[in-house]
């Protein structure tokens, strides 16, 4: 990251600001302008205007550089890596790191859910408003739900797809993209190196380009950020927000906990990153993961983070990170377990043993098929819904805060993606920086 000029904020500490300031006018324009007033049409008008189209833009150019980056991150990652044999070793531990941080992230969340039972602590007729007010946005999710189905066989077939261009074309089936990279720089690691350098240096010289942009992009964050947060902030009512703040607080709680727990315990057992090291060097990547609320859009700079900050190989980060991007969701899973536990409360309906397995078992599964983009995962939460019966109507109950949420799930869905790839170089042999 560039140095900040003389006199300048640095990059993090504006994005920072501009988060705070966002939110503190979209509060306070919320709770001072009567809905339906000339000024609160004035302020609306703003948002929708300016505000907000900020934000998208901002968001927009982080999304442009995302194909590029997996499938060029990918390709070298696997190419460089030499052989099929450190591959495999490579791919079968990224795995089971994915999947066992998923199931603690879940288990952890489950686990105060049950504990706080806030779903039993909210007043039925302020639950119904909430409902009403989200009545159509809950609708929609519904039925994209409908159409994203969790793990079944037909979705492990599309994993491969038809048409490489399309599944690049669509944020949703960027797992058969990340497959053709991965096949595609597979079967460099068979080739002669004569045949394939010309293909490498344009797919590094793409990339580096990409993360200039990206560079760029950032220097945006901060107008971007508070462009965000305000559109989210102001179309959010006090009735809501206490109403909410239970679900809340319990969806909240565990993904911090997760972060400072978890992540930082890992970080320190498998990689041998200390807590404070780990934080200081991890500093840019969480405010940029917490301000965009998208996994893909931060990839670029967990990269860097995982590259230039602790010192890994790029070929093991640019493997593990992307792959990770996607498939590697701790926070979302996380999320989806308790806000599936939380809704089944509020609806008054007693989930069994067998039921929460399941539930822990689908969190975990649509969680790798969720995409990395701000609330990639709603679709998906209404499916696990509908699996243990409780009427994903009750979404409109938290979409209100969805975004806060959302934030905060991403940080632990890329630093999980971090200390893998710092576990894995150490084990093959790299020194982390210290
Ligand atoms: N925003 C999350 C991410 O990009 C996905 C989600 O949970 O909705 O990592």
């Amino acid at each position: 990251m560039e140095a900040p000029r003389k006199g300048k904020l640095a990059l993090p500490t504006r994005i920072l600001l501009g988060l705070l300031l966002g939110a503190a006018a979209g509060v306070t324009l919320n709770l001072l302008l009567e809905p339906g007033s000339p000024s609160h049409g004035f302020v609306a008008g703003f948002d929708a205007n300016v505000a907000y189209p900020i934000g998208r833009l901002f968001l927009n150019l982080l999304f442009m550089v995302v194909v590029p980056v997996v499938f060029c991150s990918l390709f070298l990652g696997v190419a460089g890596l030499g052989s099929l044999q450190t591959l495999g070793r490579l791919g079968g531990r990224t795995l089971l790191w994915f999947l066992g941080t998923t199931v603690i992230a879940v288990l952890l969340g489950l686990f105060l859910v049950h504990t706080v039972q806030p779903g039993r602590r909210i007043d039925p007729e302020a639950a119904q408003k909430v409902q009403a007010r989200y009545a159509k946005d809950a609708a929609a999710r519904i039925d994209q739900g409908k159409q994203a189905s969790a793990f079944t066989v037909d979705s492990l077939v599309a994993l491969v797809p038809t048409n490489v261009v399309e599944a690049a074309a669509d944020n949703k089936k960027i797992l058969g993209l990340i497959c053709f990279a991965l096949l595609l720089g597979a079967a460099a690691t068979r080739a002669p190196p004569e045949r394939t350098q010309v293909l490498r240096q344009l797919l590094q010289s793409v990339y580096e380009l990409c993360v200039r942009v990206l560079g760029w992009a950032m220097q945006l964050a901060p107008y971007g950020v508070a462009g965000l947060i305000f559109h989210a902030t102001f179309g959010l009512g006090f009735d809501i927000m206490k109403l909410v703040l239970w679900y809340f607080g319990t969806a909240m709680a565990p993904l911090v906990i997760h972060q400072l727990v978890v992540i930082t315990a890992l970080a320190w057992g498998f990689a041998g990153v200390r807590p404070g090291r780990f934080y200081r060097g991890c500093k840019a990547l969480i405010v940029t993961a917490f301000s965009t609320s998208s996994s893909n859009a931060t990839m670029p700079t967990t990269i860097r983070t995982a590259t230039d900050e602790f010192g890994a190989p790029a070929e093991v980060a640019g493997f593990v990170i992307p792959l990770g991007a996607t498939m590697n969701m701790n926070g979302t899973a996380l999320f989806e377990g308790v806000s599936v536990l939380f809704l089944a409360q509020v609806a008054g309906i007693e989930l069994g043993f067998a039921q929460q397995v399941l539930v822990l078992g689908l969190t975990v599964l649509t969680a790798i098929g969720a995409a990395g983009v701000p609330g990639g995962s709603l679709p998906l939460l209404a499916v696990v819904l509908t699996y243990v019966d409780v009427p994903p109507e009750y979404m409109a109950l938290i979409l209100g805060v969805d975004r806060l949420v959302d934030m905060t799930r991403t940080v632990p869905n890329v630093t999980s993606d971090l200390v893998c790839s710092l576990w894995l170089s150490r084990r093959l042999g790299a020194q982390l920086r210290p």
